[in-house]
């Protein structure tokens, strides 16, 4: 009988990209999808280490896959344990000395050998190198009928944020080739993919080549929207998540001219304190973000921004919260991302001895988020009654709803007797509840 497994995935777009992949090649060789660990002989945690809640959240599961993993014993059952994602890269031999249970770990740039390793168990049972190239060219296509899809463009980051493990997770920073990219994006618009979000640590650090004519040509990210805004059958392409100081003409000459690339961009800045970001190491100030974003609107009337912030990095004063008040008062985003400083083993930051007291955190975080999301009520507030292009990517919870989302992202709920899924349509916004629309199809 075949083999089962289940994956349970922690984080982000990408970890969830890299659980489908994997998910495609185990069933590609044999091995089983379940609905949950108790029914599966492989159990696969694809871990996130960007907070320390992510990571202890790893060490709890594991806990308690052990006790299930003993009782299977008992049963004369066989269970896997295995670990893959940022954690496995990063805590690696670690994960091995607190949990005797787990059986493999594999680091984001790995992840594709384990159908071989399961075939014919080894004695290594780390394997963690940064060679995405082989990664990616081991990846099959998505079997995937999906409306909206994501697909991973590139993978590292070289800016070294002082709080972000990412560099040391992810490693250096790579770009798929445009062969490789064009090729799956073809297998999924065949497959029913309307829209894309191309993924990345650092997406906006995309660069490959083309030859054309015998000539090497660099491929930059706005390069790369154009040439897959010709794929027939794409409707949109978004991108996520961006560096402000590589955002450059070759992109925003896109957003001028591309109507499938979408007017809403995730600029994170971090903090709006110049002397904060410096000792973040962000490479960019609060005056250059904001004339960037001046600049973005200059070009395109309509684009949405969000943005992350961290509240109460270490020797963040009351000022420098003020200033990252007055960066969101000023640019007024559409949504955003806010987290108290989470201290990650390894990073600089986490040397650092200057942590803010826990309560003071806690006001600063409670007081952002209530503007933030005021914020981000007034924008979808300026939408009702007007008529915008949504496309549809599945059914709602009632019958005859369908769900599906602007060019700025925002869900929306038609009621129809007609199956929408997949279909490109203009719908009047009604009413907003919390933060999902109700609209009515346009005739
Ligand atoms: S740019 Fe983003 S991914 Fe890179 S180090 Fe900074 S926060 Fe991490």
């Amino acid at each position: 009988m075949n083999q089962s497994f289940f994956i349970k995935t922690y984080g982000c777009q990408m970890n969830e990209y890299d659980s489908e992949k994997l998910n495609d090649l185990l069933e590609y060789n044999g091995y089983k999808a379940s609905k949950n660990f108790e029914e599966s002989d492989i159990a696969i945690l694809n871990t996130c280490h960007i907070r320390k809640k992510a990571s202890e959240k790893l060490y709890s599961d594991l806990g308690r896959l052990s006790k299930f993993k003993e009782n299977k014993k008992k049963l004369g059952k066989r269970m896997q344990i295995i670990v893959t994602g940022c954690v496995a890269q990063a805590e690696g031999d670690e994960i091995l000395k607190r949990n005797k249970s787990v059986d493999y770990i594999f680091g984001p740039q790995s992840f594709h050998k384990l159908p071989k390793i399961l075939k014919k168990s080894n004695s290594d049972k780390v394997y963690n190198d940064f060679l995405c190239e082989n990664k990616f060219s081991s990846l099959i296509p998505s079997k995937s009928k999906e409306v909206s899809k994501l697909i991973t463009i590139q993978e590292g980051c070289d800016k070294f944020c002082s709080f972000c493990v990412v560099p040391y997770t992810r490693g250096a920073e790579f770009s798929r080739s445009v062969e490789n990219i064009y090729a799956e994006t073809i297998a999924l618009v065949k497959n029913g993919a309307k829209e894309l979000t191309l993924l990345g640590q650092n997406v906006s650090s995309y660069e490959s080549n083309v030859i054309k004519d015998g000539i090497r040509k660099k491929i930059r990210l706005g390069d790369l929207c154009q040439i897959l805004s010709h794929i027939q059958g794409l409707e949109r392409i978004r991108y996520l998540t961006s560096h402000p100081i590589d955002i450059d003409d070759n992109l925003l000459d896109q957003h001028k001219k591309n109507p499938k690339l979408m007017p809403f961009l995730h600029l994170p800045i971090q903090s709006g304190s110049d002397r904060i970001l410096k000792k973040m190491n962000r490479k960019h100030s609060k005056t250059f973000y904001l004339s960037l974003i001046e600049k973005i609107k200059k070009i395109k009337k309509n684009m949405a921004f969000s943005s992350d912030f961290i509240v109460g990095y270490p020797g963040e004063t009351d000022n420098d919260f003020q200033e990252s008040l007055e960066v969101i008062e000023k640019v007024r985003f559409a949504s955003s991302y806010s987290f108290k400083y989470s201290p990650r083993p390894g990073t600089p930051s986490s040397l650092k001895d200057s942590l803010i007291d826990c309560d003071v955190v806690d006001r600063r975080l409670k007081e952002m988020q209530s503007i933030l999301n005021k914020h981000q009520t007034e924008f979808n507030l300026s939408f009702i009654d007007k008529t915008v292009d949504v496309l549809f990517s599945g059914k709602g919870k009632k019958p005859n709803q369908y769900v599906g989302r602007t060019p700025h992202l925002q869900p929306v709920h038609v009621l129809s007797s007609e199956n929408l899924v997949g279909k490109l349509l203009s719908v009047k916004l009604e009413d907003l509840t919390s933060y999902s629309f109700h609209g009515r199809l346009s005739a």
